[in-house]
């Protein structure tokens, strides 16, 4: 199959849909990559080593001109007219929150393949488990730094030093986001609790992490006192499909302390937070009732090096079956047939359907 890796467009995305590894193992297959020049250059891949791995560096037209195109982000706007019939399109789309694009994708008849619905049969969401894996780890270095002074926090290091207390993080949610938050904030020698509703998951963590963390049940109480003494709050709740409880409410802020730091990982479900709105790399932060609100909805966007080779490592094997056995890999793959949304300018996506009240 001739599969197409275009540059990412979107204003300050840096990541790429495949690793100079990842084409490498296409090219073994006997398949052939196009490459646009510069593709990967800002995660650091050169277009020498692209062709190194046998791709061929091409126009961005080219490279959206193969059978198969390779992405990171949704198509936006300028990329519309490359969407046609009997292209597959293999990328994060998040149509549900995008009529414009799913209507597009519709009309042209491209065949979508979403990377946030490829679903296994536990329910577990492989191709968004890296991007969370990144996003819980950067939050707790997002939220050090915003705890500083100079920029506009507290004035808490994290670490504490000898003869002084360490920061207090509290983390809602203990899924993927939630564990890798508490393992930085615990690396750096933060006093971590950790709130879930799923029991089972407490004692997850409670097994893993032993006495090193306090694990609680995420009940109204729990959350008011825990956030009363924390310098930190991150927040990875998820409930899939629906938006985000606000388990913090606005009246609840002024329980926390002046200069306290909340950064919501779930605000692109809407955020745990009342008074949570998505914010950008460039201006990051707000503050509402005297607590630093961090609402970055795209955070690995800020890591692309790591991004881009954590979503290869996952994405790749996906990308390999499709090449090798076209539209065939989704009718003998459920978990890839999870991730059509658009076939034959019909929506295959049951929630996507709903969103927009489209036939399904
Ligand atoms: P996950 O499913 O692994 O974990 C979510 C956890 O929330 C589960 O353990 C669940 O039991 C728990 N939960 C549900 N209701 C709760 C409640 N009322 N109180 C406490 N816990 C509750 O999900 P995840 O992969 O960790 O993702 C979390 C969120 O982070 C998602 O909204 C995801 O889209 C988002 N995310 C954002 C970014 C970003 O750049 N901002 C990047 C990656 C992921």
């Amino acid at each position: 199959m001739i599969i197409g890796l275009p540059k990412e467009i979107k204003v300050k995305e840096n990541r790429v849909a495949l690793t100079d590894g990842g084409v490498a193992s296409l090219v073994r297959r006997g398949h052939t990559v196009l490459v646009e020049r510069g593709a990967g250059v800002g995660s650091g891949i050169s277009d020498e080593a692209y062709v190194a791995a046998g791709a061929r560096l091409v126009t961005v037209d080219e490279a959206w001109g193969a059978e198969m195109v390779v992405k990171v982000k949704e198509p936006i706007k300028q990329e519309y007219k490359y969407l046609r019939k009997g292209l597959l399109l293999f990328t994060y789309l998040h149509l549900a929150a995008d009529q414009p694009l799913t209507d597009r994708l519709m009309e042209s008849g491209t065949t979508g393949v979403a990377y946030e619905t490829v679903q296994l049969a536990d329910g577990s969401l492989p191709l968004l488990t890296p991007m969370s894996e990144v996003a819980g780890r950067l939050s707790v270095q997002a939220g050090a730094y915003h705890l500083q002074k100079p920029n506009g926090g507290l004035g808490v290091l994290l670490g504490g030093v000898p003869g002084v207390e360490p920061g207090k993080v509290t983390i809602l949610g203990g899924g993927v986001v939630g564990t890798n938050a508490a393992k930085m904030a615990m690396g750096l020698g933060a006093q971590v609790t950790i709130l879930d509703v799923n029991h089972r998951r407490l004692q997850y963590l409670d097994d893993v992490f032993g006495g090193r963390m306090v694990t609680l049940m995420s009940t109204e109480e729990n959350i008011r006192k825990s956030i009363a003494q924390a310098d930190l709050v991150i927040g990875g709740v998820l409930i899939p499909g629906a938006k985000a409880p606000h388990l913090i409410t606005r009246d609840m802020l002024s329980l926390m302390k002046p200069g306290s730091v909340i950064v919501d990982v779930a605000v692109d479900q809407g955020g745990c937070v009342e008074t949570i709105h998505a914010t950008t790399h460039d201006d990051p932060t707000y503050v509402v009732d005297g607590v630093v609100h961090y609402g970055v909805a795209n955070m690995p966007g800020a890591v692309p090096r790591t991004s881009t080779y954590a979503l290869t490592n996952q994405t790749i094997r996906y990308a390999l079956e499709l090449a090798d056995r076209g539209l065939e890999a989704l009718t003998s793959n459920p978990s890839l047939l999870k991730g059509l949304n658009t076939f034959q300018g019909q929506c295959t996506n049951e929630g996507v359907a709903e969103a927009f009240g489209l036939k399904f």
